[in-house]
């Protein structure tokens, strides 16, 4: 049988190889789990799930980690488990013993110097697992939040600089590198303005590394479309998918009755739906599936 948990090298062959992006959704709940993996099944597309270190007030890598590892194993699909913004590189080891197939080292509030030798032991730490391996340079502002966070816009980004990309990814020998060209995490509170020829210039001075685009949910299908023409190859979406399952609980809330008795499992499952919907329609369009209207 075909193996479907896939590292993160090999998911993004695929993604060069069709010209598309893959969707990179965050999973801290069993609910968006199956949310995610029900859509990519459904649609017949390969898909990232990640967990960001984060997250983990909401629930501990420990606990959700394993059964990501476990759901993608089973997967009809290829399945890519992924960690998201690891801060520490005990955090890394810990998700690579767990199993995970990428894992992404988030050294960009650091210098340079720092960030660079990190990423490098991050690396060599992978090799072991044969785990992929994500960096970032530049600055998206803010860090992941997911958690209804509405953050400052615009005011702490730095745009990634494509010479210094070029010697990064060299001296690294990274998997795919997170660039900052005008996203954002979290709400977009202004409609985003953002500099494709970042990702271009990243890409011809690193021999076509494939580009990760954080902040990707909230942004507008023909700017997908431009950005995986540039040579995005991984986008992460979770805020709108999160927003959607919330938006989802609380209409299920506004049409019972007065005194007709709350059910958990239920708004569970309105929410689980509305997000799978949610993620079908992303995936689509990070796929190229569907006209641009
Ligand atoms: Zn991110």
């Amino acid at each position: 049988m075909k193996r479907m948990l896939v590292n993160l090298k090999e998911i993004m062959e695929i993604a060069e190889e069709k010209d598309i992006a893959i969707g990179s959704f965050n999973t801290p709940s069993l609910e968006a789990l199956e949310a995610v993996l029900g859509a990519a099944e459904e649609l017949k597309l390969p898909v990232i799930i990640q967990f960001a270190q984060c997250h983990e007030p909401w629930i501990p890598l420990t606990t959700i980690g394993p059964i990501m590892v476990e759901a993608a194993k089973r997967a009809l699909v290829p399945v890519c488990v992924h960690l998201d913004h690891g801060e520490t590189l005990d955090y890394l080891q810990c998700a690579l013993d767990l199993g995970f197939t990428g894992i992404m080292y988030d050294g960009s509030t650091l210098s340079y110097e720092e960030n660079l030798a990190n990423t490098k032991k991050a690396a060599a730490m992978a090799a072991v697992t044969g785990a992929g391996v994500e960096a970032e340079l530049g600055s998206m502002g803010r860090r992941e939040s997911g958690d209804g966070e509405v953050g400052t816009q615009d005011d702490t980004k730095i745009y990634t600089d494509p010479d210094q990309a070029g010697a990064f990814v060299a001296d690294t020998g990274i998997n795919a590198l997170a660039c900052s060209f005008g996203t954002t995490h979290g709400i977009y509170l202004t409609k985003p303005r953002l500099d494709f020829s970042v990702v271009e210039n990243v890409r011809n001075s690193t021999g076509n590394i494939p580009v990760v685009m954080h902040g990707g949910s909230g942004v507008s299908g023909p700017d997908y479309q431009r950005a995986i023409r540039a040579g995005v190859r991984k986008i992460n979406y979770f805020t709108y998918m999160d927003k959607a399952g919330g938006q989802a609980a609380a209409h299920y809330l506004e049409r019972l009755s007065d005194g007709e008795p709350i059910f958990y499992s239920s708004i569970v499952m309105e929410a689980r739906e509305a997000m799978k919907q949610n993620v079908k329609a992303a995936m689509k369009l990070f796929a190229q599936m569907d006209e641009i209207q």
